[in-house]
């Protein structure tokens, strides 16, 4: 049973399944393939270096979708959270749209990275760059430096998540920690829910079927987020 008061550590993680109601497809949740694509060719170092082409195609399209979508519920109710908790707030998200940063959330970690961001290799710079010009660009060059093909800001597969110490030092120091739309196969995120538990952490779940950690959750909530995730906030800060 979940209960809160101003005081109260929360973390939250979400996934892909957040945004699947703002009409973004989910990765693992049909058949392994992203928006029709084997994520090997489209998610590693390796087909940036082999097909920067097809990768940066790819992403442009997901850059190009998030002018179409909109926060959901889901995404709102846990700015409601956060406005009732304060800095004991921490959402950390897989997910690389920006439907978090949209719906008003603050306290929030991109650990796999932001569509919205693109990066220069050769001097490290970060820029957002979501202008018409850069959506439909074949390339965009570094406003830095002179490299002329600028990365997707994205933690592609075999690379490392951002701002972990950040993440496994509040996981570690949390009442509560809630899982949201993720299907619990991608790691390390994945193994957050462990660190919580040793940390005595009660862990709770909302995803529309049982993630791969299912058995390691306190407290499971099955169904859509834009359905339940409101409802359950609303019950904890009322
Ligand atoms: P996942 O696709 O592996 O799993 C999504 C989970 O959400 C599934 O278990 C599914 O049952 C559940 N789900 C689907 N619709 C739901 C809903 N309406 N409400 C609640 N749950 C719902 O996602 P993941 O665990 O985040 O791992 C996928 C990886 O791919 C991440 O690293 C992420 O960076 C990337 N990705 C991101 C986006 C995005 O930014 N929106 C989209 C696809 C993939
Ligand atoms: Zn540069």
């Amino acid at each position: 049973m979940v209960e809160i008061n101003h005081a109260t550590k929360v973390v939250v993680l979400t996934g892909a399944g957040i945004s699947a109601e703002s009409g973004i497809k989910t990765f693992r949740a049909a058949d392994g393939l992203w928006e029709n694509h084997a994520i090997e060719d489209v998610a590693t170092p390796h087909a940036w270096k082999k097909n920067p082409e097809l990768v940066w195609n790819f992403y442009q399209g997901r850059r190009n979708q998030l002018t179409e979508v909109e926060p959901n519920p889901a995404h709102k109710s846990l700015v409601t959270l956060e406005e009732f908790l304060g800095d004991n707030f921490l959402l950390v998200t897989q997910n690389v749209d920006d439907l978090h940063s949209r719906a008003g959330s603050n306290n929030l970690i991109h650990m796999h990275g932001e569509l919205r961001i693109l990066r220069c290799e050769q001097c490290h710079e970060t820029f957002d760059m979501m202008q018409q010009e850069h959506l439909t660009a074949d390339y965009v060059a570094c406003p830095n430096c002179a490299n002329q093909r600028l990365r997707p800001h994205i933690v592609w597969f075999h690379e490392m998540p951002f701002q972990l110490p950040e993440i496994y030092a509040a996981v570690e120091e949390c009442d509560i920690f809630m899982t949201v739309g993720t299907s619990g196969h991608v790691y390390p995120a994945a193994g957050l829910i462990d660190v919580a538990k040793q940390a005595g952490a009660l862990c709770v779940g909302v995803n529309l079927d049982e993630p791969m950690n299912y058995g390691m959750h306190d407290e499971f909530h099955q169904g859509k987020a834009g359905e339940l995730l409101p409802n359950l906030v609303d019950e904890w800060v009322s």
